[in-house]
């Protein structure tokens, strides 16, 4: 063959394996950005479930653990010499304070 036909070639492979490589690489980063996208539209309803009276809020619920991850989850009382008592979730580790 021709050497500017194999030079031609030899360019045109090389581009082609870049752009293959790019797209993967985005095809990676969409995967992941989607997989966000719809962990954060499930958190949403869930929070609209509060939102909308379907799911009452219960005081030793984490909210966190449940909104987020869509997991149940306790709050453990904390006692303090303060006043205020703290929970927390042993899952996430998400703490709230109640006053009395
Ligand atoms: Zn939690």
């Amino acid at each position: 063959m021709n050497t500017e036909l194999n030079e031609i070639a030899e360019s045109l492979n090389t581009s082609l394996s870049n752009v293959q490589h790019q797209e993967a690489t985005i095809k990676g980063h969409l995967s992941e950005v989607q997989q966000e996208k719809s962990e954060t539209q499930a958190a949403i309803e869930r929070i609209n479930l509060y939102r909308s009276g379907s799911r009452p809020l219960a005081i030793d619920e984490c909210l966190n653990c449940f909104i987020r991850h869509g997991r149940d989850s306790k709050m453990t009382a904390i006692p303090s010499d303060s006043g205020i008592d703290l929970f927390r979730c042993r899952e996430c580790g998400h703490e709230i304070e109640v006053k009395p």
